[in-house]
C-alpha cells in the first residue's frame, strides 16, 4: 500500500503535497510502516480494555 501523505513538522500538520501549503517548506513522509505494528497491538489493547471494564 502506497502512502501519499506527508507531514510538516513545522506546522504539525498532515498534507498531500511534498511541500507544505502553509509554510512552503518541504514535508516529510511519516513512514506508514511504523503504524502497522501499533495497529496489530491496538487490537489486543482494545481487548484488554474491554476485559478491564467488565
Ligand atoms: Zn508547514
Amino acid at each position: 500500500m502506497r502512502s501519499l501523505i506527508f507531514y510538516c513538522s513545522d506546522c504539525e500538520e498532515y498534507t498531500l503535497t511534498p511541500v507544505c501549503s502553509s509554510c512552503k517548506k518541504p514535508t516529510t513522509n511519516p513512514a506508514p510502516a511504523r503504524f502497522s505494528p501499533e495497529d496489530k497491538y491496538g487490537k489486543y489493547r482494545r481487548m484488554l480494555k474491554l476485559e478491564q471494564k467488565t
